[in-house]
């Protein structure tokens, strides 16, 4: 198990008024800045993955590390894998101390497209870390809850691998296994050879986050 928590995170002013698709001489611009200075001094990205093996697979169950997952959609993925990275990331308990005023709307939404810029640096960090330490040439991720096939609750057994996780890195699930930091992310890295996104198997429409297009042949494949 490895910990990551020296992330240097630099993120511009502009770049935030780009992601919040306010242009650079928005009025906004000095509460960005502002914002900016609070909390760039505080904030503390940090990683946990580890290095596990797929030891069972059977029908929609997958056995790591000594949990089982329920996921049919996980266990066709890791068919013929060995060798799994899961991981969790934050974008840091440290930035959760800079509140803003409840009225204060455009300033939380600044606050967390900043933390969210973040904790996006830091994902892709611990990608690039993982595939070179471990020389994966290209690698895909399932994340609990991002497919009806994968439930949310399964963050307890993927948390369960790395044991106190608030502890090591902060982060907590709530009884509905949302976890807090609220800008945070798990999942399981696999090597692939040709990428995968849940959002392919995804019907959802108009979906803000959406990284690839839905394709139901493919769902129908990893579903019969
Ligand atoms: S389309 Fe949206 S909801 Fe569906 S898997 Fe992708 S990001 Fe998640």
């Amino acid at each position: 198990m490895e910990i990551l928590n020296q992330f240097s995170v630099d993120i511009k002013s502009e770049q935030v008024m780009e992601r919040l698709h306010l242009g650079k001489d928005n009025k906004y611009i000095g509460v960005v800045q502002e914002l900016m200075g609070e909390i760039m001094p505080v904030i503390r990205p940090k990683a946990i993955y580890d290095v596990m093996f797929v030891e069972h697979i059977d029908k929609d169950k997958v056995d790591i590390g000594g949990v089982q997952f329920t996921s049919r959609v996980l266990r066709v993925n890791l068919d013929k894998i060995g060798r799994v990275f899961p991981y969790i990331v934050t974008s840091g308990t440290e930035a959760e101390e800079i509140k803003i005023s409840d009225g204060d709307l455009m300033g939380k939404f600044i606050l967390d497209a900043i933390k969210e810029m973040a904790l996006e640096s830091s994902s892709y960090y611990l990608y690039e870390y993982i595939k070179n330490k471990y020389k994966v040439e290209n690698m895909s991720a399932m994340n609990p809850g991002s497919l009806e096939d994968w439930s949310i609750s399964e963050q307890k057994p993927l948390f369960s691998l790395f044991g106190d996780v608030e502890k090591l890195i902060g982060v907590r699930l709530s009884d509905s296994f949302l976890m807090f930091p609220i800008k945070s992310v798990s999942g399981i890295y696999f090597p692939t050879e040709s990428s995968f996104a849940s959002c392919q198997l995804c019907p959802r429409e108009k979906c803000p986050n959406r990284r690839a297009k839905f394709d139901p042949e493919l769902k129908e494949k990893y579903m019969s």
